[in-house]
């Protein structure tokens, strides 16, 4: 067993208001310049749509992520080494500008400086930040929001569902999807970059680039199954979410956590076996790639685990971060967060709790009580949407796994109610989900009014460790190319396995 500490996310879609403020802080923060205009490392789509870029989700048109080789072994989707050399200079699978968005902007003195006493509202055509000429604006990051999730049907997530459903979906629900790097643990952009510019933090499993060695080849682009690695156009080299290392290792949130305005962001460390890493990413149904991402977690509170923790390295604060992690809480113990399409097999780090509104509209659409437990159950049992489109989402189009989740999280709000405007104990519905009372009103509290400090349990980096993780660019020197998880070795820290 190797332990290794990666910083996760938890976002809670249920308390997702579709504002946009992440995405605009993070925009402010990160990539607020010359070359990354249509650059969005946090955005906020509407679901059922397309997202951004468009049919991103789409491996089949786009071939990122992983997927198993005749004999069963995890290959890249982009192709083998050789392949991937052989498209330097003319890769068929990258977004366009126009699958991201032309950005625009406005000349906005003539609005500001305008007379007063006109008649009509003074208007100025937009023009396009990328070559200055005027242009009609037809698409953008968040377009779909704009249009209330019109253009949903041609959702990728669709596909698989029968025609019904298809057909319903658009009268029925709508949602919110924030989404960041995933921060992998089997990340396919590492392993596909043919300079080592792509790696994997050792000290918490972010990944970065680093800028001096990146060639611009954009092989990362491809393979990133999320797409979120973007070409900087000025500079011509990759960039992506940092997780705000600078912050995190100050012990602070990352910037789109700290403004997030619904509050539904969790950060924590999660503890992983390195060596179990590549079996979870290989099993052969996609529905079990849940469980074996799951089954590589280790338990921060088992004391066999803190003292293999110690062994390694790992700082007296960090160990005791890891057994208070909110994340380690909504993945593991409460199992009701699940990670954006498993089926990639990159073994996503930002995992979400699946939103509950949907349902409750499905139920209140079929003339049920959407605040009767039993009703909830029922639609969550009966009405295919939209269940089934969250199983596309979040656990490979397995409906009882969501299902399940859905299921807790409406036992703990009819639990709650009781509760609070009766005083009663609804045992019975603790019993259907197999919780506790201490369990269900814990999570209830970290779901529902959780302060700061238990939203985001970060331990800074050591002052030590800081500068050895400043260095730590500049000291990997093994190249990358061959195709396996963690084909970059990157120099341990001292006293770390
Ligand atoms: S989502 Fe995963 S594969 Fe994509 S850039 Fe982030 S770490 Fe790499
Ligand atoms: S700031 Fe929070 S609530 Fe607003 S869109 Fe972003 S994730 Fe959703």
């Amino acid at each position: 067993m190797r332990i290794r500490a990666q910083m996760a996310m938890v976002m809670n879609l249920d308390k997702c208001i579709g504002c946009h403020t992440c995405s605009v802080t993070c925009k402010q923060t990160w990539t607020n310049r010359e070359g990354t205009e249509y650059v969005w490392f946090n955005n906020v789509e509407t679901k059922p749509g397309i997202g951004y870029p468009k049919h991103y989700e789409d491996q089949e048109r786009w071939k990122g992520g992983w997927k198993l080789d005749a004999r069963g072994r995890l290959t890249l989707r982009s192709g083998g080494r050789g392949k991937r050399l052989s498209r330097l200079f003319a890769n068929p699978d990258l977004p366009s500008i126009d699958d991201y968005y032309e950005p625009a902007t406005f000349d906005k003195d003539i609005l500001v400086n305008a007379p007063g006493g006109l008649t009509d509202t003074p208007v100025k055509q937009p023009y396009s930040t990328l070559t200055g000429k005027p242009m009609a604006i037809t698409w953008g990051a968040n377009w779909e929001d704009s249009l209330g999730g019109s253009s949903g049907q041609d959702d990728p997530n669709l596909a698989r569902m029968t025609a019904k459903v298809k057909f319903e979906f658009e009268k029925t629900f709508m949602f919110h999807l924030p989404r960041i790097c995933e921060h992998c643990l089997n990340p396919a952009c590492v392993s596909a970059c043919l300079s080592g510019a792509m790696y994997k933090r050792e000290e918490d499993g972010i990944v970065l680039v680093d800028q001096d060695r990146c060639r611009g080849w954009r092989m990362c682009v491809s393979a990133c199954p999320y797409k979120k690695v973007y070409v900087n156009h000025a500079t011509g080299k990759a960039e992506k979410c940092t997780f705000c290392f600078p912050r995190l290792e100050a012990g602070l949130p990352t910037i789109c956590s700290e403004t997030c305005v619904g509050r539904l962001r969790y950060l924590g460390l999660l503890w992983y076996d390195e060596d179990a890493v590549l079996a979870a990413a290989s099993v052969e149904d996609d529905a079990d790639l849940l469980d074996a991402q799951r089954s590589v977690f280790l338990d921060p509170n088992d004391p066999a685990v803190r003292q293999a923790a110690r062994d390694a390295g790992m700082p007296e604060d960090w160990i005791e971060a890891a057994a208070a992690s909110p994340v380690w809480k909504l993945i593991a113990e409460y199992k009701i967060a699940l990670p954006l399409h498993p089926e990639y097999r990159t073994l996503p780090m930002v995992w979400y709790v699946p939103p509950l509104s949907p349902v409750l509209d499905a139920a209140g659409a079929a003339g049920r009580d959407d605040s009767d437990a039993d009703d909830i159950f029922h639609t969550i049992r009966d009405l295919r949407i939209p269940v089934e489109y969250l199983a596309e989402l979040f656990t490979a189009g397995d409906t009882s796994a969501v299902a399940g989740v859905l299921m807790k999280l409406a036992a703990m709000r009819s639990y709650m109610r009781a509760r609070t405007l009766d005083g009663t104990v609804a045992q019975e519905l603790l019993d259907g989900v197999g919780m506790s009372a201490g369990q269900v009103e814990a999570m209830y509290r970290l779901l529902a009014v959780a302060k700061y400090a238990d939203r985001y349990v970060i331990p800074a980096a050591h002052k030590r460790q800081a500068a050895e993780l400043e260095a730590l660019g500049a000291e990997h020197d093994t190249c990358p190319v061959s195709d396996g998880p963690h084909a970059l070795e990157i120099t341990p820290l001292p006293g770390r396995s």
